[in-house]
């Protein structure tokens, strides 16, 4: 089934038959080294998010190394479920039959040993608890978080998804509906702050480490280039990143908080230029911010002055729903179960997933992309 093939969803007519109580879902995120789970009504109300961050494993190798991360996930998965339904008042595997309606976890994109925990966990506590499973997309659980704190979005929506992976500007025409306005063509956003904190010994994630060290320095004492700015919605970093590199090895004695000032400037200026072209092109009715580098206090402030002088609401998650977590994909989830249904449990695990896509812009290599459906 393609994403363009959906029913619309009836409106509910005065007298219809009340529906069931919002169905709990569990959800798990184990895509990369966060290990997350969470409970989700269907309403996207959030019961509990519990995150069990690896970063004090990975940061002694400044990044994340995939065998540790698996490893890590196997050991803490099960006490972070069992945290999740406590937070949210649920029993867990007990007499009292299962605690939540559906299981749903991350199936991709990812690292594979790492997907494979969740993914797992999740298809074995749906098998005992019989109830559904609900395989679920990644970069689609980003576009969620938005919705997690907003219910009264209107469409569409122009959505900048910018994590450690991925660098997409979307049109999201409503929740499952997306179509790609513009990608990065090299780096994701957060693996060029990634690298550039690794360049400059800031350390491991290197997104939180360059917004710290640039809060005491001047984001114009580098006129670092702003790739592409002009033309089109297509993004890159890898020669931002290697002006970071020329710079810093030019002027030796230039303060890591001058250069991660200007480099985190370059990169907001982009992505806002890049948002709001795609935005008022459309145009949109709104824009919505998601994955990791959201998180980025200077981008938010940015994205809140640029929407404010276009008229246009913009739809922030908060910092914790930026980042990797389970509610997200426990919502995204109870909205799959709802419109596509359960997924079979032979879903395999698919670490190179793309976002399910709608039919993409003309021009740009229409392509529908298809999901498994049980
Ligand atoms: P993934 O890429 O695995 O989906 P996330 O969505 O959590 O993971 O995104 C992680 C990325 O976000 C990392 O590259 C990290 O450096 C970046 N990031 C996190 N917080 C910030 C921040 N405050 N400023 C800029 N980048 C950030
Ligand atoms: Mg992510």
């Amino acid at each position: 089934m393609t994403r363009t093939d959906l029913a619309p969803v009836a409106p509910t007519e005065p007298g219809a038959p009340v529906p069931p109580a919002a169905p709990l879902l569990l959800g798990i995120e184990t895509s990369c080294d966060e290990t997350a789970a969470a409970v989700v009504d269907g309403g996207g109300r959030v019961r509990s998010s519990v995150v069990s961050s690896q970063v004090d494993l990975h940061a002694a190798y400044g990044g994340v190394v995939p065998e540790l991360a698996g490893r890590a996930h196997l050991s803490l998965l099960t006490p972070v479920v069992a945290t999740a339904l406590e937070q949210a008042g649920l029993p867990g595997a007990s007499a009292a039959g299962a605690p939540v309606d559906a299981v749903a976890a991350t199936v991709g994109p990812g690292l594979i040993g790492a997907l494979l925990v969740g993914a797992s966990q999740a298809k074995g506590l749906a098998l005992a608890w019989d109830v559904p499973f609900v395989g679920v997309n990644h970069l689609e659980g980003h576009c969620f978080a938005a919705l997690l704190d907003h219910r009264d979005l209107a469409w569409p929506l122009v959505v900048l998804l910018v994590s450690g992976g991925h660098s997409m500007i979307l049109a999201m025409d409503g929740p499952g509906r997306y179509r790609l306005l513009g990608q990065t063509l090299d780096d994701a956003a957060g693996e060029a702050f990634d690298k550039v904190a690794r360049f400059l010994g800031l350390g491991y994630p290197g997104g939180p480490a360059i917004e710290r060290a640039a809060a005491g320095g001047d984001p114009g004492a580098f006129a670092f280039p702003r790739a592409m700015a002009d033309s089109g919605l297509d993004l890159s970093f890898s020669g931002l990143k290697t002006a970071v590199v020329n710079a810093v090895r030019r002027h030796p004695d230039a303060t890591d908080a001058d250069v991660a000032a200007s480099f985190q400037q370059a990169v907001v200026d982009v992505l806002v230029r890049k948002t709001m072209r795609a935005a008022t092109g459309l145009p949109a009715a709104g824009v919505c911010l998601a994955g990791g580098v959201a998180a980025n206090g200077p981008l938010r402030a940015a994205f809140a002055a640029a929407c404010d002088g276009a008229g246009l609401p913009l739809y922030l998650p908060s910092r914790a729903m930026c980042t990797d977590n389970a509610a997200m994909v426990a919502a995204a989830g109870a909205w799959q179960l709802e419109h596509l249904g359960p997924s079979p449990l032979g879903t395999p695990a698919d670490p190179g997933a793309g976002l399910p896509l709608d039919v993409a812009p003309a021009g740009r290599g229409a392509v529908a992309s298809t999901r498994p459906v049980g």
